[in-house]
């Protein structure tokens, strides 16, 4: 099959097996040529490792600390006539990188958020791994089958409170407009909560810890984002805010789980970056088309494998320990945070149309960023020859 990119709004429905391939081995090679990351994990579960800041995670995990990894995930395998999902190609081209380089690498593709895949992930530990010392929680889900109650909640990326309007852009089709967004009802405010609040996080910890397998002194990290003012309404103080502020919550309650034993857990505030998890939010991929412009301009832009090996290398396993901020969160955004940036896209913002997206912001940066995530534009690849689009999960 010859495989090219099908952009349908904020998602690509194909992937390239052996692009996605070339792009796992770009990231791989990125934490090589920076070092090892001393005394970092040996063993590592990594929750939501197929894809973004997981995937990133699962790699300098691996390749800078020599880590085996169990990574869990949801990914669609291939179909008659259909690729696969970029994360199962993803996580096939790491386990052979893995696996040719010594290290141990499993994955399990499943809910994340069930009883089942839970029970598999302990089971895989038990069996392979004796215990982990790492867990890295990094899903990004629109739903979530509650492993109690049986209820399905989908979470919503709206406003609290009152109805927000600002630009976004259609980043397929290069168009500024304004949008509005209503605000969101209290039902949908705790669906969001229940899929990408801190509960599920807790029941992973508390099922790894009953079951003896933490390693002493483990550690845990999830992942959160705050931004400037520009995306407050719709990320900060919006649903999905409210539900990282109870990943925090979470956050405090694993720490104080895992203390007993001296461990530590935290949540680490990342850089906005393309991922499929950050496309489909409005507003938010402008305010990354000029964020991208300026960082790079400044020279201080990093993508997901940069902000996971220097979390990894300055923060977790930094011989200092990590540098909290005043609510106890690591802070890997500071660059992006920093007076001089977010000064600079202030500036831009409001000056932004249709008419000069590509001057005044990097929208080809974007773009071609968000096509890498589906494995195309990867130097080395030859689009117009057969793929085999059928793998098997090793
Ligand atoms: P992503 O979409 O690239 O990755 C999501 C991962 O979750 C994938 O591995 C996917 O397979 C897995 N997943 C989704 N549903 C699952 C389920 N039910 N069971 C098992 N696995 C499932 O997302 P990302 O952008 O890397 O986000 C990861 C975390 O980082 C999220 O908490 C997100 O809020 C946070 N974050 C993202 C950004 C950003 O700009 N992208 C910035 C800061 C923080």
């Amino acid at each position: 099959m010859i495989i090219k990119p099908k952009v349908r709004g904020f998602v690509c429905v194909t992937a390239h097996p052996a692009g996605c391939a070339a792009h796992v081995d770009e990231w791989i090679r990125h934490v090589k040529s920076k070092g090892p990351v001393p005394n970092g994990p040996r063993k590592a579960l990594v929750i939501g490792a197929s894809t973004g800041y997981g995937l990133a995670s699962r790699i300098t995990a691996a390749f800078g600390s020599g880590a085996g990894t169990l990574g869990v995930f949801f990914e669609r395998p291939s179909e008659d006539g259909r690729t696969a999902t970029p994360g199962w190609y993803n996580s096939i081209g790491f386990t052979a990188a893995a696996r040719a380089a010594g290290l141990y690498a499993q994955n399990i593709n499943g809910d994340a958020f069930s009883d089942e895949i839970k029970a598999r992930a302990l089971e895989t530990i038990r069996r392979d791994m004796g215990q982990v010392d790492l867990v890295v929680y990094s899903l990004a889900s629109p739903r979530r089958t509650h492993p109690r109650t049986g209820a399905v909640h989908k979470s919503v990326l709206k406003p609290v409170g009152s109805a927000y309007t600002n630009k976004t852009v259609d980043t397929d089709k290069g168009v500024v407009s304004t949008v509005t967004i209503e605000p969101a009802n209290e039902r949908e405010i705790a669906d969001t909560v229940a899929v990408m609040g801190g509960e599920d996080w807790e029941m992973w910890m508390k099922a790894l810890s009953d079951a003896g397998l933490l390693a002493r002194g483990a550690r845990s990290v999830a992942y959160s984002y705050i931004g400037p003012a520009v995306t407050w309404a719709i990320y900060k103080n919006g649903t999905i805010g409210l539900a990282k502020n109870d990943l925090e919550r979470a956050a405090r309650a694993i720490d104080s789980l895992l203390a007993r034993n001296g461990g530590s857990a935290v949540v680490s505030v990342n850089k906005a970056l393309v991922t499929q998890a950050s496309s489909a939010i409005p507003v938010v991929p402008l305010y990354i088309s000029i964020l991208y412009r300026v960082m790079k301009e400044n020279g201080t832009h990093e993508g997901c494998i940069e902000q996971m090996r220097r979390l990894f290398a300055t923060q977790l396993y930094a011989d200092a320990g990590p540098a909290l901020d005043e609510s106890g969160r690591v802070r890997v955004d500071d660059l992006e945070m920093r007076p001089d940036v977010q000064g600079s896209v202030a500036r831009i913002w409001p000056d932004v149309s249709t008419e000069n997206l590509r001057a005044l912001t990097d929208i080809a940066g974007y773009r071609s960023e968000f096509l890498k995530l589906f494995g195309f534009g990867m130097a080395g690849i030859d689009y117009d020859a057969e793929a085999e689009p059928h793998l098997p999960m090793p």
